[in-house]
């Protein structure tokens, strides 16, 4: 039987961030996954904001950057164009959660992947190996969440989101250069928006809506790419495909005993804008620091302090607004200058 100080369960960039963290304390962690490949396949339109470099210049690499980006170009539905300053990069995010990862280990943490999270009993966490579905438990003193928007670990400990934004998404060439993040605010992509990054010759092009809204995921995207495609600015073939889940209702209760919520399973994710990376790696670090230093309750406060006000108003204003949807032109500019403003206090 395997016993660890930290059990960390998911190795996207809340995990392997916490895990590189404990690691480097010298404690000995654990990470398991059910990927075979930390990485992949992708689920994101890969955002990050320049405040994540300067502050974790470590995690990145030339190799985990596509395109740096200065502006975000919004499109209204009443046909205004509105430029925000928005430095950043779109990532390659297989290679930058790999990265990430790979300084965990280097740090000496272990993972193991192709391996599922399945629940606890006391000191025991249950594991199951995907292909061979045999299982076995390891004991942990501390298990981190880091199993993203529909955590196991969330659920099986108390509350969870329950509340999401639904999201399609494809790569797809692009018929021009596109130096700005471009996104589009549109009726046919109700509680959400649409968004084309781009990653030099192709770009992440895709829809997050609200699922309370009778508009289906797909037939939002199929519109949104023949508007772009009407535009000139994308090309017809479909490169890849992906989606996911996007939590919607602010932070959780993010200690429970020995368990600690990180990233999306912790409700990090940013309830209107769907940005999460950045609150995955900062909420990480932070469990990481606090579980190291033997003062798990110093992370419930740090991340309230620093997440709680603004995740929760986002939370109440999307809900808010969604009520009031039909009135775009008065919404949108409200709902998502706040975002603007919510980086900028990164
Ligand atoms: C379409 C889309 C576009 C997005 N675009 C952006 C963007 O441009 N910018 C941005 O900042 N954010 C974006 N996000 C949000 C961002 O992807 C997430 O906030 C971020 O990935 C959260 O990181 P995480 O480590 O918490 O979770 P994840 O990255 O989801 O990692 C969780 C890990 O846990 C593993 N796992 C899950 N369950 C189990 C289990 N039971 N057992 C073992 N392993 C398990 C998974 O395999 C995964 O590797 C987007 C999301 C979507 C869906």
């Amino acid at each position: 039987m395997r016993k660890y100080d930290v059990l960390v369960v998911g190795g996207g960039p809340a995990g392997s961030s916490c895990a590189y963290t404990l690691a480097k304390s010298g404690l000995k962690v654990l990470v398991v996954d059910f990927k075979r490949k930390i990485g992949t396949p992708v689920q994101c339109a890969e955002f990050v904001p320049v405040q994540l470099f300067n502050s974790f210049p470590e995690f990145f690499t030339p190799e985990s950057i596509s395109q740096e980006v200065d502006n975000m170009l919004h499109f209204t539905p009443w046909g205004e164009t509105v430029l925000m300053n928005s430095k950043g990069f779109v990532l390659n995010r297989e290679v930058f959660d790999y990265h990430i990862s790979q300084l965990a280990r280097e740090e000496g943490a272990e993972y193991l992947l192709g391996t599922l999270f399945v629940g606890m009993e006391g000191p025991k966490v249950w594991l199951e190996r995907i292909h061979t579905r045999e299982r076995f438990f390891v004991e942990a003193n501390v298990v981190v969440g880091a199993d993203g928007p529909r955590s196991r670990v969330a659920k099986q400990t108390g509350k969870h989101t329950k509340d999401f934004l639904t999201t399609a998404q494809v790569r797809v060439p692009l018929n021009t250069k596109v130096k700005d993040l471009l996104i589009y605010f549109r009726e046919y992509i109700p509680g959400g928006y649409g968004w084309v990054f781009p990653k030099g010759e192709s770009a992440n092009v895709g829809v997050g809506i609200d699922p309370a809204y009778n508009m289906n995921v797909m037939e939002s995207l199929k519109i949104f790419l023949s508007e772009l495609l009407k535009e000139g600015l994308t090309g017809e073939k479909v490169l890849s495909r992906t989606g996911g889940w996007i939590p919607a209702e602010g932070l959780l209760d993010v200690i429970r005993n020995r368990v600690l919520l990180v990233g999306d399973a912790g409700g990090f994710c940013h309830p209107i804008t769907g940005g999460g990376i950045a609150n995955a790696i900062i909420s990480g670090t932070m469990a990481g620091k606090a579980i190291a230093s033997g003062k798990l309750s110093d992370y419930e406060e740090e991340a309230w302090e620093v997440f709680g006000t603004t995740l929760e108003r986002a939370a109440k204003k999307r809900k808010k607004y969604m009520k009031r949807w039909d009135n775009l032109s008065y919404i949108i500019p409200r709902t998502w200058i706040a975002f603007e403003e919510y980086w900028r206090e990164d």
